[in-house]
């Protein structure tokens, strides 16, 4: 499979370290919010290359962190924690906070047709202590392992000690600004009150492998004992002890947002390398935000804050969003907006009530139909080209090929994608003729072109045949009347 890698700088073929076989780490989240369509689009995308590498033969290795201590707010090392923060203004302990978020991400994962990292479908029923089982690694259970690697990079001389804490020497790591191709003087701004915080901080962007119950952190709830004093580790510090202990010194793929690409991912590779004296991570993979469209900019913070249940609240489903970020690639912005939904949803309805179609037309059981079935696979092969998978739908649809053969090849495909397109086609509340969808298009293309007088009269055609359109600010829906 080819993908985009950052530290290339382009496309290039993955090659597994073992034939057939893909090792994967996913950043995931810190567990003390509901996550917001950004974060879960990451994790779409991330599903979606797991199920194409499955769909292509090869094996799966892949595991997530779920980060429940250490991550400061504003990414400074000296913030405040922010399972912490969040855990005393709700007043209940920070394991309490971090088990009712990982609920949520699983709650959240499974609405969104997600895998869990091990491959499975979600239980929510799942219970919490099991989620290891499931390849979610919370940061808390892996303390140990975390002190061993800080241990390993202090043997080799990249770290030095301050009274507040153990840091990483960004200057004994040559080419630690590799993602970004900045020097290291450009890593200085916003570093400063750092500084002021630990006077022995010798450089900006030097970063907290260890930090002590001192100072300011003097009362911090979770605490464990280290060679270097009581406390708790540094968050980048986590992704590198976890992704080595479950996957092993060198692995295929590591993935993330592309807000990584400028601290976390340099950090976490700084580490691999002071610790283990190679870089570990074959690929690194990211992508890209969900930005707030025109429509959206006046909801709550900006929008950056939807979260599913306001898709919901807005009359969407949870597929009509999965399908909006199946047609981009994780490479590409999105640009979110009720119109970009409405958008998905007309499409996903219309792909149904085709499938529909064929469904009625189809004799007997069919076959998956190889050409197209090969075709997939370059698609997915091309950097998860999912746009022209959906293009390779409608032409098969199209096609002169067996109705059910048809419809057997686009269920295979929906394995990658989880449209749950076999499920839609059965639910019959869903049911909107073809010829219904054609004449919403005409209409739509002729109030794009200003004549309302023929909008007008195919709308009028519409209500005749048993449907309405209700127009709104920011799209149309269909209803039945
Ligand atoms: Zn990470």
């Amino acid at each position: 499979m080819k993908l985009y890698s950052t530290l290339d700088r382009g496309v290039v073929q993955v090659k597994p370290l073992v034939k057939g076989r893909i090792s994967m780490y996913s950043c995931g989240p810190t567990v003390y919010f509901r996550m917001h369509i950004g974060n879960i689009r990451a994790y779409v995308n991330w599903d979606i290359l797991h199920k194409a590498f499955l769909y292509l033969g090869y094996d799966v290795k892949r595991v997530m962190n779920l980060t429940d201590v250490g991550h400061m707010t504003d990414d400074t090392d000296f913030g405040e924690d922010k399972i912490e923060k969040s855990a005393s203004s709700e007043g209940v302990t920070p394991r309490e906070i971090a088990n009712q978020y990982i609920r949520t991400v699983l709650e959240d994962f499974s609405r969104m047709n997600i895998l869990s990292p091990s491959g499975e479908s979600i239980d929510l029923k799942l219970e919490i202590g099991k989620v290891k089982e499931y390849g979610f690694l919370r940061a808390t259970e892996y303390i140990p392992e975390m002190i061993e690697m800080i241990q390993k990079i202090e043997g080799n001389g990249c770290t030095y000690e301050t009274e507040q804490a153990v840091y990483f020497d960004v200057s004994k790591i040559s080419d630690y600004t590799i993602f970004t191709g900045q020097s290291l003087d450009e890593k200085t701004e916003g570093a400063r009150d750092e500084v002021n915080v630990d006077p022995g901080k010798r450089h900006p962007a030097d970063f907290v492998l260890w930090m002590k119950r001192v100072g300011k952190y003097e009362n911090h709830t979770m605490h464990w004992k280290s060679p270097w004093g009581d406390g708790f580790p540094g968050w980048h510090i986590e992704c590198s002890a976890m992704s080595i202990d479950a996957l092993g010194k060198e692995f295929d793929i590591h993935t993330g947002g592309i807000d990584h690409i400028p601290i976390h991912h340099p950090n976490e590779r700084a580490q691999n390398i002071g610790a283990m004296g190679r870089s570990v991570v074959s690929y690194w993979i990211h992508n890209e935000w969900v930005v707030m469209g025109d429509d959206m900019k006046m909801s709550k913070s900006g929008g950056s804050s939807v979260v599913l249940d306001d898709i919901v609240d807005m009359g969407f489903d949870f597929l009509d969003l999965r399908y909006l970020f199946v047609s981009v690639n994780y490479h590409i912005k999105i640009n979110f907006s009720k119109k970009a939904l409405h958008g998905a949803r007309n499409s996903r309805l219309a792909l149904v009530s085709r499938l529909r179609e064929l469904k009625n037309e189809a004799d007997g059981e069919g076959e998956l139909i190889h050409e197209y079935v090969e075709r997939f696979k370059e698609c997915l092969d091309d950097s998860l080209n999912i746009s022209k998978v959906l293009a390779l739908i409608n032409e098969m649809i199209k096609s002169d090929k067996k109705a059910e053969d048809v419809l057997v090849t686009i269920y295979d495909f929906d394995k990658v994608l989880s449209l749950d397109l076999e499920a839609s086609v059965e639910d019959v509340g869903l049911d909107i003729p073809e010829e219904i969808l054609k004449l919403v298009e005409r209409r739509e293309e002729a109030r794009r072109g200003k004549d309302f007088e023929l909008a007008d009269s195919i709308r009028g055609q519409i209500g005749d045949m048993g449907y309405m359109v209700v127009d709104s600010a920011d799209g149309f829906n269909i209803e039945k009347i």
